[in-house]
């Protein structure tokens, strides 16, 4: 892992560990479907024991892979696991601390002796690593930082690096280099922050530049925790950063290969021959905090507006009002009435193709200049420009003008002209084999220039399955959102999956960006050993009941060791805290302890209900 290698693949089994068989076949499975580093949990002793046997079976069936023993709360099993296993990934927010949640206000002197102490527990596991040559992860998690970063440096980034830094120091002292680091966050943002951030420290602080295992934690199932995953892996692995990396779904651990390797296969073979991308000299983003790119507001675009979704519906012979279902409008022709969903595009691009109906009261209708000029007169109605003809200073909409550009045709004539048009929103393009790193580039030319255009993030994709296109375009656009770029999203999908697919990704790539939050968000852990119930069929479960309630947050943990600090900022929490038993919580406050989990469903929607938050669904 690491220098020349190609990125990793990983991913952790959710059997009981101490079910040998049941966790020799699942490893079997995910080593099949790809994996290339296998994790398991080891609670206790016992577990870090029967690591061998799972180990020794394998070996015997001719699997080879290693084998990373994944530890919270117990050095005893970490030392344990460090002679029976290839890696050892201990938590830095656990391995010597307990969580009480506790403010403390440390001296200075009272915080070194809390690193003394860690010290203390740390170094005979590091003792262990060396004299075994095994290697291990920090790995930071931000839903489970100790009380004392907590109290020195919040919850933030620089908290969750530090955390990973106090136990490097350590390492580093003893002359152990074998290590891979983490920073991971159920929230892309946080997380992408973080690991810009321990770049940063590391080689300020003259560290090794050691390998980095990405990952976003309770990234939740199906095309949610897909996007969600992409958004923030992808836009480090954009930047170039990553070693190894494990998308964490709440499903089977195989299902999580396909994806982790889709995001990698991108990076395969090298951009080195990218068109040339002009070099960056000031960079006036802050990739540690998010700030939005201030803008002017045309209509509803920019400004304060959360980011708007164009969808691309050029290649249509014929657009009817049912062409709009997968636009999420839906036309009831007995009613003559338009039901207008939470994830109901705000324009469509028709090129040339004409509406000769009434359309929506949210939508507007964008055309390709000349046919625009045939329907002007039609409610928002609103045409796309190419930029060599808006310097030509054609006739144009009044309200607002769709001025379409690529990095290089951004020249100081047409900057002049966008900083001088109040009715110009920017379409952005890019035909780049790094896109992304172009598109930043343009905004860092706008920003730099002080221009406040508006800018719809463009991007063509053709002949993907809906899979790749979901992980794509996260990575693509997701990383500018994350970076506070962009006012909207404009995906031209040939043969992708489909329309409804298509505009889904927009809306799901904003929401897992928190720049647009269109639906209920659960954050559910992907479960693992120490899981109490069954984590896909009860996440199923709170979905089918809770997926109207637009812009809350729903944690779903398997147990409650870790569960409570790692569903993060959930507004409820859905906890095992015992065989048949879950703890419902109220943000970070227990509020039912050891509900009977057939009725915890209930009580959940009850305490949902008890807030007043509770709508019905439709
Ligand atoms: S929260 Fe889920 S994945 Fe994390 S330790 Fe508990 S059961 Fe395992």
């Amino acid at each position: 892992m690491g220098g020349d290698n190609p990125i990793r693949i990983q991913s952790m089994t959710t059997i009981d560990t101490m079910d040998t068989e049941g966790s020799i076949e699942q490893s079997i499975r995910m080593i099949e479907a790809g994996c290339e580093y296998v994790r398991i949990t080891a609670p206790s002793i016992k577990e870090a024991q029967n690591l061998e046997a799972i180990r020794k079976g394998l070996k015997i069936r001719g699997y080879t892979a290693p084998l990373i023993a994944d530890i919270h709360f117990t050095p005893n099993a970490a030392e344990l696991a460090a002679r029976l296993v290839q890696k050892v990934r201990i938590n830095p927010g656990n391995y010597a601390d307990k969580k009480r949640f506790e403010q403390i206000d440390y001296t200075d002197s009272a915080y070194a002796a809390e690193l003394d102490r860690i010290r203390d527990k740390f170094t005979p596991l590091v003792k262990i690593c060396k004299e075994y040559g095994t290697a291990m992860r920090i790995g930071t998690n931000h839903g489970s930082l100790s009380d004392r970063i907590m109290s020195r440096y919040g919850d933030t980034p620089l908290g969750m690096v530090e955390s990973a830094l106090e136990f490097l120091r350590i390492c580093e002292d003893l002359d152990y280099y074998n290590i891979v680091l983490s920073m991971k966050s159920s929230n892309p943002q946080v997380m992408v922050q973080a690991y810009r951030l321990l770049v940063l420290k590391l080689d300020e602080e003259e560290f090794q530049p050691y390998p980095l295992h990405l990952g976003v934690t309770e990234a939740g199932d199906g095309e949610d925790g897909r996007i969600k995953s992409s958004v923030g892996i992808g836009t480090l692995l954009e930047d170039g950063l990553g070693d190894t990396i494990r998308v964490s779904l709440t499903e089977e651990p195989e299902a999580e290969v396909p994806v982790a390797q889709a995001l990698a296969s991108r990076y395969e073979r090298t951009r080195e021959n990218h068109d040339p991308i002009p070099e960056i000299t000031t960079y006036p983003v802050n990739p540690f905090a998010y700030t939005r790119r201030s803008t002017r507001e045309v209509v509803n675009i920019g400004g304060h507006q959360v980011p708007r979704v164009m969808a691309d519906f050029s290649a249509k012979d014929k657009v009817t009002a049912a062409s709009l279902f997968a636009l999420g409008y839906h036309y009831s022709v007995p009613l003559d009435k338009w039901n207008i969903t939470d994830m109901a595009c705000d324009y469509v691009f028709l090129g040339d193709s004409v509406a000769e109906f009434d359309i929506p009261g949210t939508l507007g209708m964008v055309y390709n200049h000349k046919t625009w000029l045939t329907q002007k007169d039609k409610p928002r109605t609103y045409p796309f420009i190419n930029h060599k003809d808006y310097r030509m200073m054609p006739a144009r909409s009044e309200a607002l003008n769709f001025v379409y550009a690529c990095l290089k045709d951004l020249d100081s004539q047409l900057i002049a002209m966008l900083n001088a048009d109040p009715t110009a929103v920017l379409v952005i393009d890019t035909y780049n084999a790094h896109g992304m790193a172009e598109q930043r580039r343009l905004f860092v030319e706008l920003i730099n220039n002080k221009c406040d255009v508006p800018v719809i993030i463009g991007r063509a994709y053709s002949n993907l399955t809906a899979e790749q296109l979901q992980l794509y375009a996260a990575t693509d656009m997701g990383g500018l959102l994350l970076d506070g770029l962009g006012d909207g999203l404009f995906i031209a999908a040939e043969n992708c999956g489909g329309d409804k697919v298509v505009n889904e990704t927009a809306f799901n790539i904003l929401q897992a960006t928190r720049t647009r939050i269109s639906k209920t968000e659960y954050i559910s852990c992907p479960s693992c050993g120490r899981t109490l119930f069954d984590l896909q069929e009860t996440t199923a479960k709170i979905r089918s009941r809770t997926n109207h309630l637009k812009g809350i947050k729903i944690g779903i943990m398997g147990c409650i060791v870790n569960g409570p600090g790692e569903m993060a900022d959930a507004d409820y929490g859905y906890v095992g805290s015992g065989p048949g038993r879950i703890t419902l919580y109220r943000g970070k406050d227990v509020v039912k302890r050891n509900v009977p989990s057939v009725q915890a469903v209930d009580a959940l929607i009850g305490l949902i209900r008890e807030d007043g938050v509770w709508i019905e669904p439709n």
